[in-house]
Order: structure tokens, then sequence, then C-alpha cells
């Protein structure tokens, strides 16, 4: 546990990181839990598998010329497992997502799912979760899931949000600058066959490109009965080309498909990123996340690992905490979990209030979506 503000001089005399923690045997706050200096605890962990992808998508890669990071670089199933148990075990986070880059390039992914679905959260912790298996997600652009489903499941995977952001197929090939629409069509119904607890589908709206199908793709997903989540676009796209004006607000998202499908709110997101509506005609729920127009960081409980062992407590972080020297280290044992856990601490200590997109001092992260990992 954190006693002292490893961020200290940042926070300034009017931080209350110390009485907090200090407190925080006699609060809600669980002895296990990590608590950054505004009060949010940590519960969420993403981990990039990979910064490798079969597609290019448009708000995301470049078409050419991306430079992968050297297999050497790349943290080994035996060092994010190390990581990943660390942070369930001792600070009781107690919701895994594997990301990328594309996650199912990754050889023998469904072979770190196994190691992964086996943690379970400490009873000890403040975790509603406490006493159970970590909730284990992954994020896919699906292309390959008809291949790798079943295993992935087997391995006891238990959630999955595919990307799918248009239904048209040229314009499909135009956005990931591959011709894999039949493909992903296909992952979606293997996702849905496999038995996982939820389902869902991401779609990234850009004004221009693909905002005239947002009705469509919500049918698409009342169709199949499973959740869309409309994703603003954000800062993050290798090529450089947002612009606020084409960001499709969340309230335009949910104005478009209430116009044609009825919607009510669906209170309480607690820490989740996306707001929910359900369809009054009682056929489903529908999600945004309005990374852009509306931040959630008031709520945010995620914290980031990439696939080169740097961690980071926001998409839009500047700075990344080396976690990959000190496994590297030779240190081993206790000796190396404290280790590891001071580095987490130390970052957890800098997490900031939220980001600062559409303000003046907003500074692009130098890495982008794929390599920081979405
Ligand atoms: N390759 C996987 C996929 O596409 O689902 C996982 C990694 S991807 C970086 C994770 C999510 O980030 C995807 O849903 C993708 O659509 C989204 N994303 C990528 N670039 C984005 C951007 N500039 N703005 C908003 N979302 C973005
Ligand atoms: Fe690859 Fe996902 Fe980025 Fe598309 S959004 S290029 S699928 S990492």
């Amino acid at each position: 546990m954190v006693t002292e503000c490893p961020s200290g001089e940042k926070c300034g005399s009017s931080c209350s990181y110390p009485e907090r923690m200090a407190n925080s045997g006699s609060s809600d706050v669980s002895a296990r839990d990590l608590v950054d200096p505004f009060g949010r605890t940590i519960r969420d962990l993403r981990i990039s598998v990979t910064d490798r992808c079969n597609f290019r998508c448009t708000y995301c890669m470049p078409a050419e010329g991306m430079t992968w990071l050297p297999r050497s670089e790349v943290l080994s199933f035996e060092e994010l497992e190390h990581v990943a148990r660390l942070c369930v075990e001792r600070y009781g986070v107690d919701g895994i997502r594997l990301t990328g880059g594309e996650p199912t390039v990754r050889a023998h992914l469904p072979v770190l799912v196994a190691k992964l679905a086996t943690l379970v959260v400490p009873t000890e912790s403040a975790s509603p979760r406490r006493g159970q298996p970590i909730d284990l997600a992954l994020t896919t652009n699906g292309a390959t899931l008809t291949n790798c489903v079943d295993e992935l499941r087997a391995a006891g995977l238990g959630r999955v949000n595919i990307s799918l952001d248009t239904l048209d197929r040229e314009r499909f090939e135009r956005m990931t600058r591959r011709d894999e629409l039949s493909n992903v069509l296909a992952g979606i119904d293997a996702a849905i066959g496999a038995g996982f607890s939820s389902v869902k589908i991401n779609a990234v709206i850009e004004r221009g490109v693909n905002d005239d199908e947002i009705v469509d793709l919500a049918e698409f997903g009342r169709a199949k009965g499973i959740e869309v989540r409309f994703i603003e676009f954000m800062p993050l796209d290798a090529e450089g080309h947002w612009v606020n004006d084409k960001v499709v607000s969340q309230d335009e998202i949910v104005a478009r498909i209430g116009a044609v499908h009825p919607l009510e709110s669906v209170p309480a997101r607690g820490a989740a990123p996306a707001d929910r509506w359900r369809y009054l005609d009682g056929r489903g729920t529908v999600g945004a996340i309005p990374s852009v127009t509306k931040p959630f960081c008031g709520d945010c409980d995620r914290v980031r690992i990439t696939a080169d062992g740097q961690f980071r407590t926001c998409l839009f972080a500047t700075s990344e905490f080396d976690i990959r020297s000190v496994l590297r280290s030779g240190l081993a044992g206790r000796e190396l979990d404290d280790a590891v856990a001071a580095v987490i601490e130390r970052a957890v200590g800098t997490k900031w209030a939220g980001h600062q997109i559409n303000q003046v001092n907003f500074v692009r992260p130098k890495r982008t979506m794929s390599q920081i990992g979405g």
C-alpha cells in the first residue's frame, strides 16, 4: 500500500493523498487498494500483447511505415502474467482486458488467457469481485476470430469486444485498408455462438467517413442481440488527421439513433467508459464512449501496460514507467515483486485528473493508439 503520495511535489500542499491513504483502513478503501492522488481506486488493467496488426485502420495506423517493436522488447507471457498477478493479488485489480495492436496476431494467445484466467481477486480487497476470478476480456478486430474463438473461450476468456465501423464492404476496405468485412462478420457470429458472458461491437465514428451508418450499425446490434458501443474519434491516429470537426459527439449519435428507435438512459455507468441507453421497445441496449466531448476521467479506474512493458496511467499520458527493465533486472521472488510494485505505485501517483483534449495545453502522446493499446 502507498502511504506517501509518490508525486508529492506535483500535487503540492493541497494534495490529500497521504491522509486518505492513512485513513484507508477505516474507510471503504481496503488496505490492498491502489488509490491515485485524486481518490480513484485502480481496478482495471489493459494489457497490450502486441503492437502489430493485420489491419491498417485510417484512424489508427498509417498504410505503410509502422516500425514494429523488436521481439526481444515485447514482454513474454510469463512477464505479462507476473505483472498481472501482482496487480490482482497485491492491489485488487479485478478486470483485465487484452488489446493491442491486434491481440489475436500474437502467437498462442490462448496460453496467456489460460494463465490470466486463474487469477482470483483477493477476499481482503474492497472490489465487488473479491473472492472471484477476474473479469477477463479481449478487444479484437475480429478478422481471425473464427479460427481461435473456441480456444479462447475454453482457456477462460469471459468477454469480447469486436471492432466494426461499417457494414459496407468497400467502405470497410477504405477504412481498414483490408478486404476483410466478411471475415469480421463471421467472427462476430462465432463469438456470439461461443458462450461468452458478453459480446459487444466497438464502432468508431468519424464525420464524413461513416457517420451516415450510425443507425444501420445500431440496427445490426439489435438484430444480433448485442450492444454496439459508439466511440468518439480520438486524437491518437498515427497520421495526425484528427481534427475536432471529425468528432461526432455522443449527443449527436444518441439523438440520431433515438429519432428512429426511442431510447432511455441506463443510469450508473460507474467506472465503465460507456454511457448506455435502453431501447424503449425492449430490444437491447446501446452505448457511447464520449472521450472527447464528455470525458469520464473523474471515474477512471484504468491503467495500462504496453507490449514493451511500459506502464501508463492514461491513454493520453505523456510519460511511461519502465516495468520491463525491472522484470529483467535479475531480481526474483519478493524482491522483484516489491521493485515492480514500486514502479506501479510511482506511476499511479502521477495519474492526472483528466486529459486535456480540446484545451490549448493538450499534447498528443508520442505513441499512437496501436502502440499504446486501445
Ligand atoms: N485491434 C483491436 C481492435 O481494433 O479492436 C484492438 C486494438 S484497437 C487500438 C482498440 C480500439 O481502439 C478499437 O475499438 C479501435 O476502433 C479503437 N480506436 C483505434 N484508434 C482510435 C481513435 N483514433 N479514436 C477512437 N478509437 C480508436
Ligand atoms: Fe489494428 Fe485495431 Fe488499430 Fe485497426 S484499430 S489498425 S485493427 S490496432
